[in-house]
């Protein structure tokens, strides 16, 4: 390794002091989504933080009071040497209830080695030694000849577009890292979808018409939507299990592919039969899988069964899928991410890993999702890679081990300088 690169790894335990004030100043800003709309300030101290290292900024708003910052460092000789990107979101999962929390989500505190405070496994912890990784380089004149972008997005927690944007404007690299909680191992994702499934009845009818919808002689062709609902659940039920009979991939345990009917809604009065019900649905799919794909396949299997009822028939269900926002929308998207162990990129962090924790990293596929999925549509190799678990992820007193945390500084470290040092 190169000397003076060693030698600022190694500085990384004295200054250990300055990395957790920083990852504490990261949690003070009071960033939970939802509510969101909140993270402007700590957007300003990272786009300024960044400033200070000399990058170009580029800041945003993607909603109003929650700006995307994206920092650009160009290298000395980016037309011959790899380029990077760093993302990580400033939004934190929501705190319910402070009372359950051993001191204020937002007052950090160091015990046992762990780092406590809302944000601090998810994701705080990675944007606070990915800052402090590139200030370091900074520090010892260590330029890089490959351009480094820096990302601090908004939203993640929702599905909102922040790093989908960074991608919409242009933003990219040879090769992409997600910091977000991944307990330091290398991980692609499955993907999530969210759909609303509409049956929807052209009239309105009286609940004392129920007599002649059902019963023989009725002669009212009309419908329930609530009950052609249920015949759509079970559908859905049939899909699924067809699915995880005849689907799967590697890293995940069979039947991953969930279609879960999580929200409905539907009927106007008691005095009526109801002439919408409206479905919300949560599908996950295989990282070899695409998400318009996969609710082609969905809206396929439901349009079939409707054929199969005389009523739907002729008012078969319609979809809205996906959306920006789960709190503007109520819905979104998240893309697969698939993984290349082989790829150069993969490698060179892989190698880090192993140089700092003296083991090979695990390569897998995480449970959850992150943003990777949107730099890989944008056709970046990207992986997940960064400090905490998800066991803390989202959890009542949520914590980073502080030990995890140096490691992750440390590979990332190596691993900017490398990869943005390797040739085209
Ligand atoms: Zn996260």
């Amino acid at each position: 390794m190169n000397e003076q690169l060693h030698h600022v790894i190694k500085s990384i335990d004295e200054r250990q002091e300055e990395l957790l004030n920083l990852l504490k100043t990261l949690i003070r800003f009071e960033t939970p989504s939802p509510p969101a709309r909140n993270t402007k300030e700590a957007q300003d101290f990272i786009a300024g933080y960044l400033k200070e290292l000399d990058f170009s900024i580029d800041q945003w708003d993607v909603y109003p009071n929650d700006p995307n910052v994206v920092g650009v460092l160009k290298g000395s000789s980016s037309e011959q040497y790899k380029s990077l990107i760093i993302n990580g979101h400033i939004d934190v999962a929501e705190v319910d209830n402070h009372s359950n929390w051993e001191k204020s989500p937002f007052d950090p505190f160091i015990r046992d080695g762990r780092m406590y405070g809302r944000g601090t496994a998810d994701m705080k912890g990675g944007l606070a030694g990915a800052l402090f990784a590139v200030k370091l380089l900074k520090e010892a004149g260590l330029t890089l000849p490959g351009d480094l972008t820096f990302q601090s997005v908004i939203g993640e927690e929702v599905g909102e577009a922040g790093t989908l944007q960074c991608c919409e404007r242009g933003y990219t690299a040879d090769y992409a890292v997600v910091v977000d909680t991944s307990e330091l191992h290398i991980q692609g994702q499955g993907g999530v979808i969210t759909g609303w499934i509409t049956i929807k009845s052209p009239q309105t009818y009286h609940d004392a018409t129920r007599r002649k919808m059902i019963h023989a002689g009725g002669g009212l062709h009309g419908a329930s939507a609530i009950e052609k609902m249920t015949k759509m659940i079970q559908g859905l039920q049939e899909l699924e299990r067809h699915w995880a009979v005849t689907k799967s991939y590697p890293g995940f345990p069979a039947g991953m592919n969930t279609i879960n009917p999580a929200v409905i809604e539907g009927g106007r009065h008691a005095a009526f039969i109801a002439d919408e019900c409206r479905l919300w649905v949560t599908v996950h799919f295989y990282p070899n899988e695409n998400h318009d794909e996969v609710a082609k396949e969905v809206e396929d299997h439901l349009l079939q069964l409707a054929k199969a009822d005389p009523w739907l028939r002729e008012h078969p269900p319609t979809f809205k899928w996906g959306g920006t926002s789960m709190i503007e929308e109520r819905g979104e998207i998240f893309p697969s991410l698939d993984i290349d162990p082989d790829h150069s990129g993969t490698k060179a962090l892989a190698a880090a890993h192993e140089n700092v924790l003296s083991e090979s990293p695990k390569i897998g596929m995480s449970p959850t999702v992150t943003d990777g999925g949107w730099l890989g549509d944008a056709g970046i190799p990207t992986v997940i890679y960064g400090p905490g678990d998800l066991e803390n992820a989202h959890a009542v007193n949520e914590s980073v081990s502080i030990k995890e945390l140096i490691q992750f500084t440390k590979v990332l470290t190596s691993f900017i300088y490398n990869w943005c040092h390797t040739e085209k």
